[in-house]
């Protein structure tokens, strides 16, 4: 491995003034829109029926100016577009696989970058989003993991990224999208960069405007969210999002799982479980998405897999067997192919279902774990040369 010194220290934000000028209506919860309606001079006994309108123009028909809210009075048009603006992330850049995975480097304010990946599916469309930029946790098989925080993102800044998806997927209804499920983006998972229970207020919001009846329409059990067990804010989760849950396991003993998913020294295995058995009773959904990516001679062995199976007993689950996504520098390796199936073959066994995902947008490094922004793996290049020549 190469030296992993200071090099992201720059990246770390100033603390930041709070933004001056107009303020972007995306993001704001109803209660939120209603507040910033009134204060923008929205007469009360109109301002429900003012919420409902310009919600359904956001969110249900992507009208991103108020000149085309045809059923708002044109004084009170150019009254709202003095104080609001309609704003998603800027794409920066997008990429399609062979496999037809589309990735878009996003750039938010600050000038920041984040990644969306868009997997097409013969039954979905899956789109992963991020919840931070970089994170704090420090998983050694993670790739954003190697990246400092640099912030969370704003509720808008979250729902934004199904917004800018739709729009490069012709998927509103003025571009003759359906409404039902067949549409394109048809599911959400949060497992991009981040751990989205660090930021649980911006995802919570995000996700509340993506359910909501008159806009995006998302159904709570198309939306999973994956966490790397932050145990107290996974039964929240399921009393305030009520979506569907990942943990990212990975071991199954605490010891490699310390090594791995280093919260785990925080909250441990068991610990982790105790929350897990309470989260579909609280949630009122079916099954729990236990993540465990498989790296060589390190957690793939037989006895893991049969250890795994006992400790979830009585959960319901489905084991989603990640085979590790390279990534330059990466300490590990993909156990062989044939180790993943026997892997899978004792689980399956055991009565669990143990899908194997199929790494997908692997050739425009898309896949799980290799996600970092552009900039960063630029600075990192920069750094690892400087290490070499022994500047760093
Ligand atoms: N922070 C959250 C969500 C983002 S990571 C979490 O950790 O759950 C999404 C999933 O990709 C997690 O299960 C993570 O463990 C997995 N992952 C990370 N790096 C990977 C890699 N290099 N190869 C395969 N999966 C990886
Ligand atoms: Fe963060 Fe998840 Fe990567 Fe761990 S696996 S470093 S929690 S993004």
């Amino acid at each position: 491995m190469t030296a992993t010194a200071p090099i992201t220290q720059d990246l770390v934000t100033i603390p930041r003034k709070l933004p001056e000028g107009p303020v972007n209506l995306v993001g704001l919860t109803r209660p939120q829109l209603r507040e910033a309606l009134l204060a923008a001079g929205t007469p009360e006994k109109q301002v429900k029926m003012r919420v409902n309108q310009i919600w359904q123009w956001i969110y249900q028909w992507g009208v991103r100016d108020f000149d085309s809210m045809t059923n708002l009075a044109k004084a009170y048009r150019a009254q709202l577009a003095e104080r609001f603006v309609i704003e998603v992330p800027e794409v920066v850049s997008r990429q399609v696989s062979a496999d037809g995975t589309r990735k878009y480097l996003v750039k938010i304010a600050g000038g920041h970058e984040v990644e969306v990946v868009y997997i097409p599916e013969t039954d979905r469309g899956t789109l992963c989003i991020s919840s931070q930029v970089g994170c704090t946790l420090t998983c050694s098989f993670c790739h954003t993991g190697t990246q400092k925080l640099v912030r969370n993102l704003t509720a808008g800044e979250i729902v934004g990224q199904i917004m800018l998806a739709r729009d490069d997927l012709g998927e509103w209804p003025e571009q003759g999208a359906p409404k039902d499920e067949t549409r394109l983006l048809s599911n959400i998972v949060l497992m991009g960069m981040g751990e989205p229970l660090y930021n649980f207020e911006g995802v919570r919001d995000a996700m509340k405007i993506a359910m909501d009846p008159e806009g995006i329409s998302l159904s709570r059990r198309r939306i999973t969210l994956s966490t790397s067990g932050v145990v107290p804010e996974i039964a929240k989760t399921a009393e305030e999002i009520g979506c569907l849950l990942a943990v990212s396991f990975h071991a199954t003993t605490d010891e490699v799982r310390d090594k791995l998913v280093p919260i785990n020294k925080r909250w441990n295995i068991e610990t982790l479980l105790g929350a897990l058995r309470e989260y579909p009773r609280l949630s009122n959904s079916e099954r729990i998405t236990f993540e465990y990516v498989m790296l060589k001679d390190v957690n793939d062995s037989d006895a893991d897999a049969r250890r795994l199976v006992k400790l979830i007993q009585g959960i319901p689950a489905k084991i989603n067997l990640i085979p590790f996504n390279e990534w330059p520098g990466a300490p590990y390796q993909r156990s062989d192919w044939s180790r993943i199936e026997a892997f899978a073959d004792i689980i399956y066994k055991a009565g669990y279902a143990s899908p194997i995902r199929t790494p997908r947008g692997e050739d425009i490094m898309a896949a799980c774990g290799q996600l970092k922004s552009a900039t960063e793996r630029a600075r990192k290049s920069r750094a690892q040369i400087a290490a070499e020549t022994g500047l760093g």
